[in-house]
């Protein structure tokens, strides 16, 4: 990331949230569940399926992390009784990873249990690289337990992904793979465009290979373009892959690949802790979040 974009981003952080929130709903469903129920039903009704999130991370008082579960249990009774076509995304750190291992796993458990008895999908997202080996490890551990209802996703800008996923790949694995959205040091992430789609494109190859299922989580159409080449030559079937966006994003894009046969999956984010979500959409994209801090700052005309 260059100067001007460290700027804009430290800039970003100090706005107040409801200078932020204004600039940033395009983002988010809303506030409650009855936004997410709300949006995941119009993007439904154009043939999208879904996959919700009751935003919120790091966690460091076991208390709210079983506050989450709770409003994580009543998500997916919602997703069966409004029979919505969403499965679900979810932050180990807001079920406690930061503060202890084996908390966190039992939330999952409790989670992944009321999947099971829908039939529903447990994603698990992946944070910042200081928890990459600790949800690698969770996941692990609950595919164990429950195969068929969790699944991992994976950063193309981390050095490591790629034998990551070799290793993950003894399973038949159920991916989202994603460039990656936090901001981390070059000696362990790609930092050139190029070089992680490039990498993006090495491992989605690996993936499908190995006959894993893989969400092909972006909104780079250069991506795009070669994710349709491959599954074009690879003749893959569409139970083997969905594509996937971010709620608010790319909308146009995101037709022209429905419109193209492909199935779409759109991530729902919604809740009271909707902040983090949405600082990191605004530094994905310095001139909206340039824009923002321009409006609000005195010392620029
Ligand atoms: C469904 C889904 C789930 C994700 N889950 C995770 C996760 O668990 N962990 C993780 O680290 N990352 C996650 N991400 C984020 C991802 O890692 C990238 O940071 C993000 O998708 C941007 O990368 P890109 O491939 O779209 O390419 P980019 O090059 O960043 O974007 C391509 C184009 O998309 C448009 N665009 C991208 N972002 C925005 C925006 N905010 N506003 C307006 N236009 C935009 C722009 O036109 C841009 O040129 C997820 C992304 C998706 C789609």
């Amino acid at each position: 990331m260059n100067f001007i974009n460290n700027v804009i981003v430290k800039t970003v952080k100090i706005l107040p949230k409801s200078v932020i929130y204004l600039f940033a709903k395009k983002y988010i469903a809303g506030k409650n569940l009855a936004k997410g129920v709300a949006t995941t039903k119009e993007l439904n009704a154009k043939g999208i399926t879904a996959t919700m999130d009751l935003l919120g991370e790091s966690v460091t008082r076991k208390e709210d992390a079983l506050g989450f579960v709770e409003q994580f249990l009543e998500l997916l009774d919602t997703i069966e009784k409004e029979r919505l076509d969403s499965n679900i995304s979810t932050k180990p750190t807001q079920f406690g990873l930061d503060v202890d291992f084996d908390f966190c796993l039992e939330q999952y458990e409790k989670i992944i249990e009321r999947a099971v008895k829908y039939n529903n999908f447990v994603r698990i997202d992946m944070e910042d690289s200081s928890t990459t080996d600790s949800i690698i490890k969770l996941y692990k551990t609950l595919y164990k337990k429950y195969p068929n209802n969790v699944g991992i996703v994976v950063q193309a800008y981390l050095h490591r992904t790629f034998d990551d996923v070799v290793d993950l790949n003894e399973n038949p694995t159920d991916y989202r793979l994603c460039k990656g959205i936090y901001i981390e040091p070059k000696e362990i992430a790609f930092k050139e465009k190029d070089e992680v789609r490039d990498n993006f494109i090495k491992i989605l190859d690996k993936m499908i290979e190995d006959n894993c299922y893989v969400g092909i989580a972006t909104h780079d159409k250069p991506i795009v373009e070669r994710a349709y080449k491959i599954i074009a030559d690879k003749n893959l079937s569409k139970d083997k892959y969905e594509f996937q966006m971010l709620y608010g994003v790319t909308e146009k894009l995101r037709t022209q690949i429905v419109n193209d046969g492909h199935k779409m999956r759109v991530y729902v984010p919604f809740g009271e802790q909707w902040h983090f979500y949405a600082i990191r959409r605004l530094q994905e994209t310095p001139a909206l979040a340039w824009t923002m801090a321009k409006s609000f700052l005195p010392f620029t005309d």
